[in-house]
């Protein structure tokens, strides 16, 4: 089992940042702007809740500051990135089996399977 202390991202892999979606606050949506990223071409309104704000995704559903170079994945922004990326995978002391989203989160509908680099 995976704790906070013997966890460690393969910050390479960018499974959690292609379908999930990234709430973020107003500290978050500042320290980006403060990149020199325009507001509007990365955050957007949460469709659920009209009062949260969330990261825009890209056609495919990934992260709009998802990069891809050849098969590896990275953060545009991985030192400023939202608190919530920060956290995850996580949200309380319980020990986990797996990162993956699709672990971390069974009932949500994924269109990827687990695995380095495999979508
Ligand atoms: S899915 Fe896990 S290993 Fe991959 S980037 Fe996210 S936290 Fe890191
Ligand atoms: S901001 Fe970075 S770490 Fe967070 S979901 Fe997007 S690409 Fe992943």
């Amino acid at each position: 089992m995976l704790t906070n202390k013997n966890f460690k991202c393969d910050r390479y892999c960018g499974k959690c940042c292609m379908n999930l979606t990234i709430m973020v606050d107003n500290s978050d949506v500042n320290k980006i702007k403060k990149l020199g990223y325009n507001i509007n071409d990365f955050i957007e309104m949460d469709l659920i809740d009209e009062n949260k704000f969330i990261l825009r995704k890209k056609d495919n559903g990934h992260c709009i500051f998802l990069k891809k170079n050849k098969r590896i994945y990275s953060c545009n922004i991985h030192k400023n990135r939202p608190k919530i990326c920060q956290k995850y995978p996580f949200f309380s002391k319980k020990p986990i089996k797996s990162c993956y989203p699709e672990d971390m989160f069974p009932n949500a509908m994924f269109s990827f399977k687990a695995g380095r680099n495999n979508q």
